[in-house]
């Protein structure tokens, strides 16, 4: 929350720092990307001498080699495709470029916290700045000031900054589970545990149907404001979905801590091929808010020492929670589940969560015995 002299010496030094990394970036692509204490002898001096101190030159030159360890790694996944694909010659032929705004690291040399008066004082190119107020919730300041540690990053998005925190948070040792509690993920109801709980994936769903039909109204104007309203539209919904899966991930965890249990979760790979949906659902649908319920759930589970599993979830809605008689005829709707072999009837998406519950804990005691020493 910076006042307006301060913001400006804030945007100003992110704008020269990122226009100097830039300018790093293309000395590095034009020496072969060498490392970083061959790059620094190719860039410090001139960094020095455009008015960035020791700390900020250093961390402007570890930024251009980290990206380009990072986008070399992804080369090598082969997340941007095969050696001759469109856009992997688009990401080798150039050097890598930074936004103006892009994230700048800082160190506590050139950062420090006042956790108190909710201030920072921060180094800028126009010189150190003091008494630059941040916000942030009751918890997060609790976080803060007890784990923050090492580089935070300053960003600026639509106007605002913000810094990014590392905090350590001490993991709970994880406590020997009394039994597992399933989540099957699913459209209608995004979460469903075998212990009861349910969050249903109306509000949500109806929330996205929403935005997107008001984003087929802005896609028509292609005007600029347009475009800037479109993204803030799509951050404002991941800020939405983030928050259902705070929320979610939270409920699933206490419940488990509560009862001592562990959670069994569904393998995420390919949840978008094994999900088979009609057109109007396929919108609904986003792997990515999946992976981070996933995501969260397996953070805060760690942080409250509650074992987690990853199961296989091959035919886990058609398969029986009492008596185990797989058929694909045993799902009759959506909400369906009558077992074909024992007669039970249940709420489809309960029974899928109860078989996924029983098979984290056959995971389980098959790992203890694989953990457990060989006996001689
Ligand atoms: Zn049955």
């Amino acid at each position: 929350m910076p006042e307006a002299a301060q913001a400006a010496a804030l945007s100003a030094t992110l704008r020269t720092v990122n226009d100097l990394a830039c300018w790093v970036s293309e000395v590095a692509f034009a020496h072969g990307v060498p490392r970083e204490y061959e790059l620094r002898k190719h860039t410090y001096p001139h960094l020095k001498a455009c008015g960035l101190g020791a700390q900020a030159a250093q961390h402007v030159i570890k930024k251009v080699r980290d990206a380009y360890t990072t986008l070399h790694a992804n080369i090598r996944a082969g997340n941007l495709g095969k050696p001759k694909s469109k856009r992997r010659i688009k990401a080798e032929s150039k050097p890598i470029t930074f936004r103006p705004e892009a994230a700048q690291p800082y160190d506590d040399r050139c950062l420090s916290w006042q956790y108190d008066q909710q201030t920072v004082s921060i180094w800028t190119t126009a010189g150190r700045i003091k008494n630059v107020r941040f916000s942030c919730s009751a918890d997060a300041l609790k976080v803060l000031q007890q784990y923050r540690k090492g580089e935070s990053d300053l960003i600026e998005r639509d106007g605002s900054f913000y810094l990014i925190a590392t905090c350590e948070v001490p993991e709970a040792e994880p406590y020997e589970p009394d039994g597992f509690i399933g989540v099957d993920l699913g459209i209608v109801n995004i979460s469903t545990t075998s212990t009861g709980y349910q969050a249903a994936g109306r509000g949500l769903n109806r929330y996205r149907r929403r935005q997107l039909a008001l984003r087929a109204k802005l896609q028509k104007k292609r005007t600029k404001s347009a475009k800037r309203r479109l993204k803030e539209r799509s951050r404002r919904e991941a800020r939405h979905v983030k928050n259902t899966n705070h929320i979610i991930a939270k409920t699933i965890v206490t419940e488990a801590e509560r009862t001592s249990a562990g959670i069994s979760l569904e393998e995420l790979k390919g949840i978008r091929q094994r999900v088979r949906l009609r057109k109007p659902q396929r919108v609904a649908l986003h792997s990515w808010a999946f992976a981070q319920l996933g995501d969260f759930i397996v953070y805060k589970a760690r942080r409250a020492g509650v074992p987690v599993v990853f199961v296989d979830p091959a035919y886990s809605s058609k398969e029986c929670a009492d008596c185990g008689h797989v058929d694909r005829l045993n799902r009759i709707s959506q909400a369906k589940f009558a077992c074909r072999s024992c007669g039970v009837v249940a709420h489809a998406d309960r029974n899928a969560s109860r078989v996924l519950a029983r098979r984290g804990k056959d995971a389980w005691t098959a790992g203890r015995e694989s953990r457990a020493p060989a006996t001689p």
